[in-house]
């Protein structure tokens, strides 16, 4: 979707916008499942977008989508994004990586993950886990927040985006005035959703976990209790691990 014509857009407005964009993996793990036609996948015009952005002062979130299945050679991405300019690589572009939800269990993945995060930043690179975030406090999701609103095209209203933008799931609309208004309660039923799983009341992590996000939330409202880290305590060891280190890395 981006072109040099977007690109000159905002030039010529002075407006720098922030992007997120994903990958699923590696060249060939990402054309699976994000192609154009059966023959002429995404990859190269997704990397080739990323570096225009990057080199015109607009600030890339490069979201890796990663699961046991598609992690093979994820360093690699680095490699191919040939932006000379390192101090345009430091300001205008963070790797982070995100495991799929769907294909949450319990493992060793992120030791892996790790590896390759590691050499990426050899490369020159920042990059970030958000898997095992030690931060959902401070850095909540967008949705969470009460000032955070997501438009469709149609003037529709969302607040998480990572489910279908199907008009019968919008949470409220735009009205002529420009005014968003909120349907079926959906912005307090959301906003009052979180905190009423039993075991993050009495979890050692809730401080830095914030339970889950509003998403999940309401979907778990009412129903069975339920943990983002399956309960596994190690899990929740990787999470303290994260905080640790990045106070660390803090401390210099
Ligand atoms: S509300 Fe949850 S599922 Fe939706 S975008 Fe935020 S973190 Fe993702
Ligand atoms: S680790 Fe699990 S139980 Fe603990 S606060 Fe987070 S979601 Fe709740």
């Amino acid at each position: 979707m981006i072109t040099d014509k977007f690109i000159d857009h905002f030039n010529e407005k002075q407006v720098k916008p922030h992007f997120q964009i994903t990958l699923d993996g590696y060249r060939e793990k990402h054309d699976e499942v994000r192609f154009v036609t059966k023959t002429k996948g995404s990859y190269f015009t997704i990397i080739n977008n990323i570096k225009k952005l990057v080199e015109n002062e607009m600030f890339v979130r490069l979201r890796i989508n990663y699961t046991d299945e598609n992690l093979t050679n994820i360093y690699k991405i680095a490699d191919d994004l040939p932006i000379k300019d390192k101090e345009l690589i430091k300001d205008y572009l963070l790797i982070d990586f995100h495991r799929v939800w769907q294909n949450s269990k319990v493992d060793d993945i992120n030791i892996i993950v790790d590896k390759n995060i590691e050499r990426i930043k050899e490369k020159g690179f920042r990059t970030k886990n958000s898997t095992y975030n030690s931060e959902n406090v401070k850095g909540s999701c967008y949705a969470d927040k009460h000032n955070s609103a997501v438009v469709n095209y149609n003037g529709d209203i969302y607040k998480c985006t990572a489910r279908d933008f199907k008009t019968e799931n919008r949470e409220g609309y735009i009205n002529e005035n420009g005014k968003i208004v909120w349907e079926n309660n959906s912005f307090e039923k959301r906003m009052n959703a979180k905190f009423h799983n039993e075991p993050c009341l009495t979890c050692r992590l809730l401080a830095i976990c914030n339970g889950c996000c509003s998403q999940q939330a309401l979907e778990h409202l009412g129903k069975e209790n339920f943990c983002i880290y399956a309960f596994d305590e190690k899990e929740k060891d990787k999470v303290i691990k994260t905080r640790v280190d990045l106070i660390m890395n803090d401390q210099g």
